[in-house]
């Protein structure tokens, strides 16, 4: 059993006018096997504690902490990040020119775990993966990301997310531009970290869609920079009939 804590977390982004505050103070703990929903209009902020959480440069941590079983995580680079258990889709490259999946693959599996996978056991893995995922087998041979669709950008990530088996993923929005059938597929993967590895989620989204698929345990709503409610599954039933806007109103009347 792992927990990732994240407490009182403020993040600054520098701007032409000067440092402006993002994150006003995101309090969270996830623990293995379960799954947070985090729910927001576009710009509250969801996709900077993402990029908090994976390390990207241009998010200053101003105050708070991350915590993955007590550890630091502000303090770890990028790559210790993911070699202590986070899965960060966004840290990977958007294309890698000359470098086949198969062989990103096994280099990324061999520097997270600090050795190579076996080779038998591996190649097998990956082919079960892939089948599970409904990839075409073609597809391992391919450059990574290159010309890959936006479905099968998001299957990708999800074949990683198998075969690296981290203890928390932070998914933004990996419903957003998927058919019904990538959507399935995509939260079926996801679902199966989860029952296999009890992997931790943290599932940002815009939409309740891919929460049909992917049943939360906690939905909170993010709101200008911070969670402003918290609750079970009905609460994304209630955010889809009602939208953010009463959320929104207190905001502005406070
Ligand atoms: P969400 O994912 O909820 O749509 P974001 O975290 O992407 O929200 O953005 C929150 C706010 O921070 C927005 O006003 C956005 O314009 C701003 N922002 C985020 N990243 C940057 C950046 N790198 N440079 C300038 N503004 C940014
Ligand atoms: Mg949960
Ligand atoms: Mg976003």
């Amino acid at each position: 059993m792992s927990t990732l804590e994240i407490k009182d977390l403020h993040v600054s982004i520098d701007t032409e006018q000067g440092e402006v505050e993002i994150l006003k103070g995101v309090s969270l703990t996830i623990k293995s096997g379960e799954t947070h929903a985090i729910m927001g209009p576009n710009g509250s902020g969801k996709s900077t504690l993402a990029q908090a959480i994976a390390g990207h440069p241009s998010y200053n941590v101003t105050s708070g902490e991350i915590l993955l079983d007590g550890e630091d995580v502000l303090e770890m680079e990028v790559d210790e990040r993911a070699q202590a258990g986070l899965f960060l889709a966004m840290q990977y490259p958007v294309e890698v020119p000359g470098v086949s999946m198969t062989n990103f693959l096994r280099t990324a599996k061999t520097a997270l775990d600090g050795e190579a996978p076996s080779i038998r056991t591996w190649t097998k893995d990956v082919r079960e993966a892939m089948n599970n995922l409904e990839m075409d087998p073609t597809f391992a041979t391919r450059n990574v990301n290159e010309g890959f669709s936006g479905g099968e950008k998001k299957r990708a990530e999800i074949l990683q997310l198998e075969l690296f088996k981290p203890k928390f993923a932070i998914l933004d929005e990996t419903d957003s531009g998927l058919d019904i059938d990538a959507l399935r597929v995509v939260s079926e993967g996801v679902n199966r970290a989860q029952e296999n590895n009890d992997l931790g989620n943290l599932l940002i989204t815009h939409y309740t869609r891919i929460l049909r698929y992917i049943k939360p345990d906690f939905v909170h709503v993010f709101v200008d920079g911070k969670i402003v409610d918290s609750g079970g599954a009905e609460l994304a039933d209630r955010l889809e009939d009602e939208g953010y806007v009463n959320y929104e109103k207190t905001e502005a009347t406070a």
